[in-house]
C-alpha cells in the first residue's frame, strides 16, 4: 500500500559536539520517505529551488520513492540551521528560511489522490491540510508532525489540521508546548480532545510513547555509544513506523506496537551519521537484524 507524505524537503547546516556540516541535504519529508521506502512505495509531495541539483535528488533514486509531486521552482530550498547541545537532547535554531514553501501550493498528481496512508511530515499547518483535502474518500490512517515553530506562530492552523488526523506524532517537548501540560499522559488527554485519537511522543535518547484508549506502549531508543546528529531522527522514527502500517494494512494493536519498534529501529540508524549519511546506505537486512535486537533488548520473564 502506497504512503503519501508531504513536508519540507531542504538544505540543512548542522552543529553538534561531534561536529559541523554547512549544507546538507535534509528535510522532514527527505528523512520520512527514505526510511518508509524500505516498507513500501512512498508518494511525494514538497518543493525545491534551483539550487537543488540532479546530484542531491540522487537521494530518492533506486529507491520506492514517487517523486512527481516534488515541484522544481525559481528561489531557493527551504533552508534550516540549527545546533545541538552535549546531550544532544536539546537543539536550537538558528535560523529557518521557507523560501520556496512560502508561496507553495501543493497540487496532487492525480494517482497520489487515492492514496490511504498518509503522513503529514513538519511543515505549515494550512499546507497539510491543503494536502489531506485534496485525497479522494477517507484515508485508513492520516499522521501529523508539526514542531515549536508551527505550534507558536500557526497555532489557530494547526489546531483545525489536527481536527482532520488520527495519529499526532510529536517529540516531548512539542507535546508540552502544544497541550500545556508538564505531565505526557495528561497531555495525551487534551490532545485527544483536538482531534488524532493516538498520540506518539518522541523522546530521543529515552525512546518513544505510544498512548490511545487501549492504554501505553513503550519502546526504548536503541543504545548507541557515539550517535553523530539527531537531525531526522523523528522523521525517521516517522518513516520506519508508517512505512510498516502501510505495508501490513492494519492498525491492530500488535500492528502500532510493531510500527513503534520499526519506527525507533530506523531513528536509530539516521542518528548515527550526520544528516542522510547512514540512511543513504542503510541496507533491509540490518533493519530487520536491528529489530530483533530490539526484542532481545526488551524480552524479560515474570
Ligand atoms: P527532526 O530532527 O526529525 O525534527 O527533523 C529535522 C528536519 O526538519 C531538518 O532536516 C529540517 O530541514 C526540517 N525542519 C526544521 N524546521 C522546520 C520547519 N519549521 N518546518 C519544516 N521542516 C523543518
Amino acid at each position: 500500500m502506497s504512503l503519501l507524505v508531504v513536508g519540507s524537503v531542504a538544505f540543512d547546516a548542522l552543529e553538534s559536539p561531534y561536529g559541523k556540516v554547512d549544507r546538507a541535504l535534509g528535510g522532514a519529508a527527505t528523512y520520512f520517505a527514505v526510511a518508509a521506502s524500505f516498507f513500501t512505495p512512498v508518494n511525494l509531495v514538497g518543493i525545491v529551488g534551483e539550487d537543488f541539483t540532479e546530484e542531491d535528488a540522487e537521494i530518492f533514486r533506486g529507491r520506492r520513492i514517487d517523486t512527481a509531486g516534488l515541484e522544481r521552482a525559481a528561489g531557493k530550498t527551504f533552508f534550516w540551521a540549527g545546533r545541538y547541545l552535549e546531550n544532544l537532547n536539546e537543539r536550537v535554531t538558528l535560523a529557518t528560511e521557507l523560501n520556496v514553501f512560502a508561496e507553495f501550493k501543493p497540487r496532487l498528481p492525480e494517482n497520489y489522490r487515492s492514496a490511504k496512508y498518509i503522513f503529514l511530515a513538519n511543515i505549515a499547518p494550512d499546507l497539510q491540510r491543503d494536502v489531506l483535502q485534496q485525497v479522494n474518500g477517507k484515508p485508513k490512517l492520516a499522521a501529523l508532525d508539526t514542531m515549536n515553530y508551527w505550534i507558536e506562530r500557526t497555532n489557530a492552523e494547526l489546531r483545525e489540521t489536527l481536527k482532520h488526523v488520527d495519529i499526532l506524532m510529536i517529540n516531548d517537548s512539542e507535546t508540552r508546548q502544544l497541550s500545556n501540560e508538564h505531565n505526557l499522559l495528561r497531555a495525551a488527554k487534551h490532545i485527544f480532545k483536538m482531534g488524532p485519537s493516538t498520540l506518539v511522543v518522541k523522546r530521543g535518547e529515552y525512546g518513544a510513547m505510544l498512548v490511545d484508549k487501549r492504554g501505553v506502549f513503550c519502546v526504548p531508543a536503541f543504545p548507541l555509544e557515539e550517535p553523530h546528529d539527531p537531525t531526522g531522527a523523528g522523521d525517521s522514527f516517522a518513516g520506519g513506523f508508517m512505512g510498516h502500517l502501510a505495508a501490513c494494512g492494519n492498525k491492530s494493536d500488535a500492528s502500532l506496537r510493531r510500527a513503534m519498534v520499526y519506527g525507533s529501529v530506523l531513528g536509530s540508524f539516521a542518528v548515527e551519521r550526520f544528516g542522510l549519511d547512514r540512511l543513504r546506505h542503510l541496507k533491509r537486512g540490518e533493519i530487520y537484524a536491528r529489530a530483533r535486537h530490539f526484542a532481545k533488548l526488551t524480552q524479560f520473564k515474570l
